[in-house]
């Protein structure tokens, strides 16, 4: 028989339990409210920026990647022409209609058109939601076979108040992984990326800005298409896990994955072939709160871009999602090369932008009949080893 100490003893402990329960409860609940304060702005933003016919620009290149793209025409990187070119897409007769949001670099967000209003401005006015790419690059991960982890979580939710205040209202995280032959992508690099990319999520959350979330898995090898799709699942599997484990509230997020394709070093399969196994990648593992999965482009030129997601939207399966674009390269490729740097190019190359936006958002209806614009720069090739962005 217990002694009457021991009880009071043994149900204080269980007091305690209970206490210690019911902080951890309020710890938790303190995040939830954080987020689910913002739950309904966060849900009407990501539910638009889903909306079926429109996409993304990416057009957030740091000032390395989009020096590299004025390279290739010759133009110098500095400050007033990467304005110029950003003026150029953001203010292309007619291409809005076909965008719901743009995600920009930080000096892009505070940038304003020659004629001196804000791009945020020009952005809203046109129904276009302004992103922030909040990430701060890859670094790699010790003891791996190069393989990378993406910083910028110091300071983030600082950031994010920022960039909220400056009229962001969605931001986007890269984390890439590779397909190698040593096993890679490594089960270390899976769970650092999904766990980097569920903090991200949460933090931007209790900003008020919709994370993208995205796990790019690299084209660059000589792997078949299967080995492709069973990589995208164990990733985004992963990568759905540990946002659930953070409380991340999925129907305030969006999905940016890569397509599932053969490596760049094996030979090409045609758009349906694609189509089908990326959906069925995306209907093993990517939940229905999640209201849209706009797709990175990854190298592929901006007609294959173009016809892979058409056929994905021609599929004839149960997609609880709503599968568009976020296409940096195949929407500015054949734009930036007919631009030149030169302003009397400047129509012309927006009429380029609009042919690759109205082809992408017919695309999203599964209504692109192909040859948008046609000419050689649409069917080019994008793939740039070890691409950063
Ligand atoms: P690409 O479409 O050029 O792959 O870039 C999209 C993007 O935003 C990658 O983070």
């Amino acid at each position: 028989m217990r002694s009457k100490a021991k009880v009071v003893a043994s149900t204080s402990g269980v007091r305690d339990e209970l206490m210690l329960e019911r902080s951890c409860h309020a710890r938790i609940r303190v995040v939830y409210l954080l987020v689910y304060a913002r739950a309904d702005e966060l849900i009407k933003t990501a539910k638009y920026i889903a909306t079926p016919g429109k996409g993304i620009l990416a057009a957030d290149e740091s000032t390395g990647t989009i020096g590299k793209r004025l390279a290739s025409i010759n133009v110098e990187n500095v400050e007033p022409n990467r304005q110029a070119l950003r003026e150029l897409l953001f203010t292309a007769p007619g291409a809005v209609e076909y965008l719901s949001g743009v995600i920009l670099f930080e000096e892009t967000l505070y940038q304003s058109t020659a004629g001196g209003t804000p791009f945020v401005d020009v952005l809203k006015a046109g129904g276009v939601v302004p992103g922030i790419k909040v990430d701060k690059g890859t670094v790699e991960i010790a003891g791996t076979n190069a393989e990378t982890t993406t910083q910028g979580l110091d300071s983030l939710g600082s950031r994010c108040a920022k960039y909220y205040e400056a009229g962001a209202r969605f931001a986007k995280w890269r984390a890439v992984l590779k397909i190698g032959a040593a096993g890679e992508p490594s089960e270390l690099a899976v769970k650092q990326n999904a766990e980097g990319l569920a903090r991200y999520a949460l933090i931007c959350q209790e900003n008020g800005l919709v994370p993208i979330v995205e796990p790019e898995i690299l084209t660059d090898g000589a792997h078949d298409i299967k080995t492709c799709a069973a990589v995208t699942e164990r990733v985004l599997a992963a990568v759905y896990k540990s946002l659930n484990d953070h409380k991340v509230l999925l129907e305030g997020t969006l999905l940016k994955p890569n397509m599932v394709t053969p490596g760049s070093d094996s030979p090409k399969v045609g758009a349906e072939v694609i189509a089908e196994y990326t959906v069925a990648a995306l209907r093993r593992t990517v939940p229905p709160a999640v209201p849209g999965v706009v797709f990175l482009s990854g190298g592929q030129s901006e007609e294959e871009a173009s016809q892979n997601l058409n056929a994905m939207n021609k599929l004839e399966v149960l997609k609880p999602w709503t599968l568009t674009f976020s296409f940096g390269r195949a929407l500015q490729q054949s734009t930036i090369k007919k631009w030149a740097g030169k302003k009397e190019n400047v129509a012309a190359a927006q009429a380029a932008f609009l042919a690759r936006c109205k082809a992408n958002s017919e695309a999203t209806l599964g209504k692109y009949g192909g040859g948008a614009a046609g000419d050689t720069a649409t069917s080019e090739s994008l793939h740039v080893k070890g691409y950063t962005y």
